[in-house]
């Protein structure tokens, strides 16, 4: 089912941890208008970038949220956040970068364990009441950080 011109549910609702550990992903119902809005607002994103955004992770439902230990307060089990990368349109530091300065009114920008091996990823959520709330978190200091920052290197 497309919610968007751009996102399926299926793609917003995929994850590999749920696949592989056999946990049930599907969202309740109540979470449809939160889904959609999600959708159209990566349509956003996606039209910004000029590429395709690859979804890690979009919905997680409670048992999926806990199983990979995420916040409590996810907007993730909301169905309101999505962790992507853009390859094509720079690395998950220079997308951030490039959202910041955009008029996209998302809640919650966070550029996340950039110093990672695989350079980290963007972890984008949005709500009623957009705050534009930027921040960094890394593998080196491990709390969120206010505002964009480089992570530092990764140990080779
Ligand atoms: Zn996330």
């Amino acid at each position: 089912m497309k919610l968007s011109a751009h996102f399926a549910l299926r793609t917003l609702i995929h994850s590999d941890t749920a696949r592989m550990r056999g946990i049930d992903n599907t969202p309740p119902l109540r979470l449809a208008k939160n889904l959609t809005l999600l959708a159209r607002r990566l349509d956003a994103v996606q039209a910004l970038l000029h590429h395709p955004l690859a979804i890690s992770s979009g919905f997680r439902s409670p048992a999926l949220n806990a199983e990979i230990g995420g916040s409590q307060t996810s907007g993730h089990m909301l169905g309101l956040a999505a962790d992507f990368t853009c390859q094509k349109s720079g690395s998950p530091f220079q997308v951030c970068r490039r959202i910041a300065g955009s008029k996209i009114p998302f809640d919650q920008l966070i550029y996340e364990f950039g110093d990672r091996q695989d350079g980290g990823w963007i972890h984008i959520s949005f709500a009623r009441r957009a705050r534009r709330r930027i921040m960094t978190v890394c593998l080196g200091h491990q709390r969120y950080r206010r505002g964009l920052r480089r992570c530092p290197k990764p140990a080779p």
